[in-house]
């Protein structure tokens, strides 16, 4: 099996070190990943610059490793195109520092990484550890493991994508895991407003989150719960429900407006 690594922490983050080690039982890993922290860089692909890569040596690890100037997705789409002997049998991403749960999915690098690999046509999984007073990303990366378990002998097609996220405690208090839709994350006061020295005025996103109700097997809800959640993502965002809606309320005829 091969496994294209990449994350949006930076290819020196202590998560992706984790998840290349977990995976270097089943065969052979790369990491491509960016050369600096790209959270929240959502799926942007970089445009108007060249790409740089520069082959690095990651501590205590024996594996091919590429630090690129560009994003999560630039990583893996370059990756796949031009750095890997031929293509990887997945992409895995992460283990973010910190989680990716409900609408905040849209915002991720780590997400929008195993997206790109989706989109090239190869078997995803992002993987996130929530934020803690620690970091310890051991038992996340033993997660990982058990997903390429799961998935070696599935029929899992590129359409669909494994969003990873693992609760920070304690491994003995872990219920298990558990399969979930997103939830919704909504903020208020999203931003600080603010004076810089010279008077002016600057705002610095900062945002609380609302607590609201949520389903009990939502990725939040199951987190808080102490379940590794475990959702299916599909990028394709069609609203299939709303297909016959459209075209009943009038957005398809054959006469042109
Ligand atoms: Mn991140």
């Amino acid at each position: 099996m091969k496994f294209l690594v990449s994350n949006d922490d930076g290819i020196q983050s202590e998560g992706i070190l984790q998840l290349a080690a977990s995976l270097m039982p089943f065969g052979e890993v790369v990491v491509a990943a960016p050369d600096m922290e790209r959270s929240a860089t959502g799926h942007a692909i970089t445009m108007s610059r060249p790409l740089r890569v520069r082959k690095v040596k990651l501590p205590g690890l024996s594996v091919e490793a590429y630090a690129i100037d560009g994003t999560p997705a630039d990583c893996v789409k370059l990756g796949i195109d031009e750095l890997l002997e031929g293509k990887p049998d997945y992409v895995f991403t992460g283990i973010n520092r910190g989680a990716n749960l409900g609408t905040d999915v849209l915002y991720s690098g780590t997400v929008s990484a195993a997206v790109e690999g989706c989109i090239m046509g190869v078997r995803s999984a992002a993987f996130s550890l929530l934020f803690g007073e620690t970091m310890d990303y051991s038992y996340a990366g033993k997660v990982a493991a058990e997903v390429v378990r799961i998935l070696r002998d599935k029929d899992l097609t590129p359409d669909t994508l494994v969003n990873v996220n693992i609760p920070n405690v304690p491994e003995d208090q872990i219920r298990g895991m558990m399969v979930t839709k997103l939830g919704h994350r909504k903020y208020s006061k999203n931003y600080e407003k603010r004076q810089d020295p010279r008077g002016r005025t600057y705002y610095w996103l900062a945002g609380e989150l609302i607590e609201e109700p949520l389903d009990w097997d939502m990725d939040i809800e199951a987190t808080k719960n102490h379940y590794v959640s475990i959702t299916p993502l599909d990028y394709n965002l069609t609203s299939f429900a709303m297909l016959d809606t459209f075209r009943k309320w009038g957005f398809e005829n054959s006469s042109r407006p």
